[in-house]
């Protein structure tokens, strides 16, 4: 890749940049991609971001578009669909009347660690990062 020339630059190297990534490199395999971002990649294993809990539509894109279902059934967790709860909110959480399916059905939602999902797609190596802490990228 020659890194002074880029068909396309994402700024955001968040879920959305990245898998904005992956997409185009799915369309366009010859496409030198950078995605710039003011934090240091790779990101520590620790909960930095928040989990992220897809839902079927959300997992559909993963699996289907993006074509990371053998990948995310070996590196997350899949969920139980919406799930709602009832009773006393003051009360022990697994006391509280629960309604929800009990097996897993498809199509599969999943339970997403963040950091490891956003670091994992780096390695993919879809783009060319830049450190963007010194450049402002203007939303
Ligand atoms: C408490 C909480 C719980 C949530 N739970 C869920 C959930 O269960 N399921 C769900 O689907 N969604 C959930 N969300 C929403 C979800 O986290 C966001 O929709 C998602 O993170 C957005 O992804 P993104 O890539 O757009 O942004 P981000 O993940 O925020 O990534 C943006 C990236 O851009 C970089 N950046 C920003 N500005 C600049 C700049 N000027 N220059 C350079 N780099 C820049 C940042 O460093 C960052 O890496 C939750 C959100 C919160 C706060």
């Amino acid at each position: 890749m020659n890194q002074n020339h880029y068909d396309v630059v994402i700024c955001g190297a968040g879920i959305a940049g990245l898998t904005l990534a992956r997409k185009l490199k799915q369309k366009i395999p010859n496409l030198a991609i950078a995605i710039l971002d003011r934090l240091t990649r790779p990101l520590p294993e620790v909960t930095l971001k928040v989990g992220e809990a897809t839902t079927e539509l959300g997992a559909y894109y993963l699996t289907e578009v993006l074509e990371l279902e053998e990948y995310l059934e070996n590196r997350h967790l899949r969920k139980l669909g919406l799930r709602l709860f009832f009773g006393d909110t003051n009360g022990d959480f697994q006391n509280r009347p629960e309604a929800g399916v009990s097996k897993f059905l498809p199509p599969y939602a999943y339970s997403i660690d963040r950091d490891i999902f956003e670091n994992d797609l780096r390695q993919l190596r879809d783009f060319q990062e830049i450190n963007a802490s010194k450049i402002y990228c203007k939303p």
